[in-house]
């Protein structure tokens, strides 16, 4: 795992490291742990960025960790490793004498209300009315240069990224392997989401291409819900998905606060990718669903 690690320590880090290196970029980590190829935050701080090409922000505590209760001290924590991590990256990019070209920074569709009849963009005004968009906005804001840092900036508002090795379908693999996976009630919400290489490849589209700026929505452009993902998912690992989980369980272990993220979901276009012209290596979700399911996957 060491050895493999090449770009982020997380889930969509791992994977655009691996795919910046597959393309020749020399991959810096910015972590809480310091490694041979890792700057810590306090360092960034005190050292300043490092001359680079892109940087990327990636940091946040996972929000679903189920061994995690909900409380006041855990949110600060979804909280702080988001805004200020990425409010420090923008401090360093505005501080640093030579700047990068660009700066991408990831952010989240929960900055829409979820609904089932509304269908968002990027043209969607936001406002805060929940935690998580409260969250997102403040996220977003935290990544705003100076127009005088003349610094190209792309903020993704990512969808739930699905890959056999982190994120909802790692924790999702087991119950599904043995046969009790099944869908979340009422299963008819939207389900926003992208394949993992998908998200790195936008990221890596994002930093290559210079017309590209501003908010893009990092989703497929396949919309689902949450009953056609359970039904994909059960089929690609041969299972069958008939025990519903009911809206009040996870409730009551997630707090309904961010058991939201899994109870409701929001109808999201990734019209800007589209008008890009980004090409989706996986846009339906069939055939993200029988990638997740492999056992083995090239990291
Ligand atoms: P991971 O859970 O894999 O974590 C990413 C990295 O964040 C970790 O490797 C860790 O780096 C750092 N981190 C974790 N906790 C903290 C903390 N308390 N303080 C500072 N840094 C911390 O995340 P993903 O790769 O799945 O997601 C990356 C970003 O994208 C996150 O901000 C997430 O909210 C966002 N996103 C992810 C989605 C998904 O479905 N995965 C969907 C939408 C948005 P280290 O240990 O090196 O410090």
């Amino acid at each position: 795992e060491q050895g493999r690690r090449r770009g982020g320590t997380g889930f969509i880090g791992r994977a655009l490291g691996t795919l910046l290196h597959k393309k020749g970029y020399q991959v810096i980590n910015i972590s809480r742990m310091p490694g041979p190829m890792n700057i810590v935050w306090d360092e960034l701080e005190y050292r300043g960025l490092p001359p680079s090409t892109a940087v990327v922000s990636l940091a946040g505590q996972n929000i679903l960790d189920p061994k995690r209760r909900w409380t006041p001290g855990f949110k600060q924590n979804v909280w702080n490793s988001r805004v200020n991590t990425t409010s420090s990256l923008a401090k360093a990019i505005a501080k640093a004498p030579e700047k990068p070209k660009v700066f991408v920074s990831i952010s989240g569709v929960g900055i829409y209300p979820p609904s089932s009849t509304a269908e968002y963009t990027e043209d969607t005004p936001t406002q805060p009315t929940d935690f998580l968009s409260e969250l997102a906005i403040a996220w977003e804001g935290a990544a705003k240069l100076p127009p005088e840092a003349g610094v190209r900036q792309v903020i993704l508002r990512s969808g739930v990224v699905l890959g056999r090795f982190g994120g909802m379908v790692q924790q999702l693999y087991l119950p599904f392997f043995f046969g009790v996976g099944g869908p979340i009630s009422p299963g008819t919400q939207y389900l926003p989401w992208i394949y993992i290489d998908d998200i790195a490849k936008m990221i890596q589209f994002s930093i290559e291409n210079e017309k590209v700026s501003g908010v893009l929505n990092g989703v497929a452009p396949q919309v689902i819900t949450n009953k056609d993902f359970t039904s994909a998912f059960a089929k690609a690992m041969w299972r069958p998905a008939l025990i519903p989980v009911p809206k009040f369980a996870l409730d009551l272990a997630f707090g309904s606060e961010r058991a939201k993220i899994m109870t409701e979901g929001q109808k999201v276009i990734p019209k800007r990718a589209l008008e890009y012209g980004f090409k989706y290596d996986y846009p339906d979700i069939d055939s993200a669903c029988r990638k997740c399911a492999r056992l083995f996957d090239d990291f």
